[in-house]
């Protein structure tokens, strides 16, 4: 628990979060890396701010590739597109493997340089210390509280590769997928499972050769499952992140895409179901600490002794599991 946490003042933060001020989005942001006890309150008050105002919705926007592709470049070139149509801007990097490398490897991550004095861009790293239940417990939270902050548009960039980051792009309204050409990018993607998740293909790099190759290798690959009518098309789009070419197309695509979210009911069905997660997420959490608590003997060790034993079944176990753990409400 850290100290940092304790010493807040939670409705002050969530007030002053609310107009804008960055310190306090980043202190609350903390508390959610840290996964403090004042979380509770927190998202209590960022809960009674929508409701009372209405506040939220911002566009949240993920994206993902493998490392090198460019994501942080294009996050860059992102921002600042979207802040030259005048929109207030949140940017997530999350680092999701590691709940050990304490945002280490975020550090030089950020090439954002190009706006961090503008007052309209919140950036933010965050990794998933202190999170048993890791970044698919705390992203969501940050979001929160970049939405409270009166964000239009978040972006959450991930580093790394696999089924975290799938993870990460079901929190996203919009999944932009980067490839490039010279990674092997099609192979890659189909195997991290990240092909079926894009509603956006941006291949960057296109000054490179081989773009227009990767453009009809996944053209290929994305013709071959079968589309609903009136379902999203996902267009593919190429960019060069460095100059900024092609990037002004990339978030045209994107409001379209967020339009068809709304008009097809889309976007509300998404957030139910995000929000089912999250919970599921908090209660499994909740439940694992309990009985996985290393330092003390726990009713999860008399159980297995006695699975073991053969005195208990495992089924039989996991009732008798259950039952002890729900009586008790939720700790803070
Ligand atoms: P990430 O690991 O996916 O975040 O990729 P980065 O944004 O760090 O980019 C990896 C490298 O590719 C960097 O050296 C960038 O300068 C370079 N890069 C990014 N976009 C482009 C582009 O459009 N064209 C070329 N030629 N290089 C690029």
């Amino acid at each position: 628990m850290s100290r940092r946490g304790i010493a807040a003042d939670v409705p002050g933060l969530v007030e002053k979060a609310r107009s804008g001020d960055a310190r306090s989005v980043a202190r609350l942001i903390s508390l959610v890396e840290d996964a403090s006890p004042l979380l509770r309150e927190v998202m209590a008050g960022l809960a009674r701010l929508k409701k009372e105002t209405g506040a939220g919705g911002a566009h949240v926007i993920g994206l993902t590739g493998s490392p090198g592709v460019g994501k942080s470049t294009s996050t860059n070139a992102l921002v600042g597109e979207f802040r030259k149509r005048g929109k207030r801007v949140g940017v997530l990097a999350v680092d999701p493997s590691s709940p050990f490398s304490g945002g280490a490897l975020l550090g030089d991550r950020i090439r954002m340089q190009d706006h961090a004095l503008d007052p309209e861009v919140y950036i933010r790293s965050m990794a998933s210390r202190g999170h048993l239940g890791g970044l698919s417990w705390a992203a969501p939270q940050a979001l929160r509280v970049l939405d409270a902050a009166g964000c239009e548009v978040i972006l959450v960039e991930t580093v790394g590769v696999g089924q975290s980051e799938v993870e990460i792009a079901s929190m996203a309204d919009s999944t932009v997928v980067l490839l490039a050409p010279g990674m092997g990018d099609g192979i890659q993607a189909a195997k991290a499972g990240i092909l079926e998740i894009g509603d956006l293909y941006v291949i960057n790099k296109a000054d490179r050769d081989g773009a227009d190759q990767v453009r009809r290798e996944l053209r290929s690959m994305l013709g071959l499952s079968e589309r609903p009518e009136g379902a999203w098309n996902p267009p593919i789009l190429k960019t060069v992140a460095q100059t900024g070419e092609g990037v002004a197309d990339v978030v045209d695509a994107l409001e379209e895409h967020r339009a068809h979210l709304e008009s097809s009911g889309d976007l509300a069905r998404r957030r139910a179901r995000r929000a089912r997660e999250e919970i599921e997420a908090i209660a499994v959490t909740a439940l694992r600490e309990r009985w996985g608590d290393v330092h003390a003997r726990t009713e999860l060790d008399d159980l297995a002794e006695r699975v073991v034993a053969g005195e208990s079944d495992p089924y039989a176990a996991a009732d008798e599991l259950l039952a002890t753990y729900t009586e008790r409400p939720l700790p803070d």
